[in-house]
């Protein structure tokens, strides 16, 4: 069967297991559970049968990011019949949260669920491949991966670096820039603040004196409760009401400048990759595209009623980052772009195409998206 024909089979037969109300997201079929309706991919027996782990980077309470790895899973199940199972599994499970790209590299677990910009250590570029600071919201980042040439940039990247191969499989959206233990009035008070944030806003911060920290999700709050740290930030108001940052700190401010529209993704190791059938391919694919649109939608729906319970529930403060502190920020964070230029071929050479596809989507976006919304927001009924 060609691809063209393939994919035209499993959209047909996706809609069927849709209208018998057998899709993923219509109930709790557990992982793994034969299909009912069991179709041809499952009867053809030269399909193998498949399991997978899956090591991510979160806690299991957040079932939006989180639920992002069970989305993958519960759709690749579905559209292989039960024959090609993915278990996802907790950050510290099989590795610690921010080494899953590590033992999918090492082929010691044969993909994850993970943000690229937790391994900007290995190497600046992977910021790309999931936000960088003043950068891309959750729309201009999908346009850019999917239709611009960066994920095929950024896969190029991980195959000669990691030897894995990654697909775009969530978005949070504009990012809350996070919990304060003290008041911002101005640029001056963000000095000396120990602040948990990773990425390269972390760079950005130490370039305005905050200290910083990189911890996983399911670190932060003991960090935030004991004094460890003065500061944290993670996604928004419904992940952070869960994890319970406002039990701890008093300040809540807006917006995560660093994470304008933050990409999660699977990583999968080339070599498992290329061992799987086509067709298992394309669904993986299929599932991780499925996740990147119910991840984001998943967050836009909860966001609004978790921040007005959060709000009524305690007397945390909500606020902007002051205007000192977002342009010191913006312009600490160009000049960081700058440095890694300099000293990173990769990074340069992703930047240049980066920027350039940054400043035209921002034209257009401030036209008929940016009025409407201002519109809607501030002057509608
Ligand atoms: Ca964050």
């Amino acid at each position: 069967m060609n691809r063209r024909n393939f994919l035209q089979t499993v959209a047909t037969r996706t809609a069927a297991a849709t209208a018998l109300g057998l899709a993923a997201g219509c109930g709790a079929r557990q992982v793994g559970a034969p299909v009912p309706n069991a179709d041809a991919i499952a009867q053809d027996s030269s399909l193998p049968e498949i399991n997978w782990q899956m090591a991510t980077s979160w806690p299991l309470a957040l079932d939006t990011i989180f639920g992002g790895a069970q989305e993958v899973a519960a759709r690749v199940a579905a559209m292989t019949g039960g024959k090609f199972t993915i278990e996802p599994r907790a950050a510290g499970e099989l590795a610690p949260g921010l080494e899953v790209l590590d033992v999918v590299q090492q082929g010691a677990v044969p993909m994850g669920h993970t943000a690229s910009y937790y391994y900007v250590g290995k190497t600046p570029a992977t910021a790309f491949g999931t936000a960088l600071p003043f950068g891309l919201t959750d729309r201009q980042q999908n346009a850019w991966l999917f239709e611009a040439g960066g994920l095929e940039m950024m896969q190029q990247l991980y195959a000669e670096k990691f030897g894995v191969i990654q697909f775009p499989a969530g978005n949070t959206g504009v990012q809350m820039g996070g919990w304060f233990n003290k008041e911002i009035k101005s640029l001056a008070d963000m000095e000396g603040l120990k602040m948990r944030i990773p990425g390269l806003g972390a760079k950005v911060m130490d370039k305005l004196g905050v200290t910083v920290q990189v911890l996983p999700g399911g670190e932060i709050f003991q960090a935030l409760q004991t004094g460890a740290i003065d500061a944290a930030e993670w996604v928004g108001p419904y992940d952070d009401q869960k994890l319970g940052f406002h039990k701890v700190t008093k300040f809540y401010y807006y917006p995560g400048w660093w994470e304008p529209g933050p990409t999660l993704e699977i990583q999968v190791n080339l070599n498992e990759w290329n061992k799987l059938p086509q067709e298992y391919q394309e669904i993986l694919k299929t599932a991780a595209h499925e996740a990147n649109t119910i991840m984001m939608a998943r967050y836009d729906a909860k966001n609004p009623a978790a921040l007005e319970q959060l709000l009524s529930e305690s007397d945390v403060q909500l606020a902007p980052f002051p205007d000192d502190v977002m342009a010191a920020s913006e312009e600490a964070s160009f000049e960081l772009f700058d440095e890694f230029s300099a000293a990173d071929t990769d990074f340069a050479s992703i930047f240049k195409e980066w920027a350039a596809f940054r400043e035209s989507i921002q034209k257009w976006h401030s036209l008929a998206e940016a009025s409407y919304m201002d519109y809607a927001s501030t002057k509608g009924s």
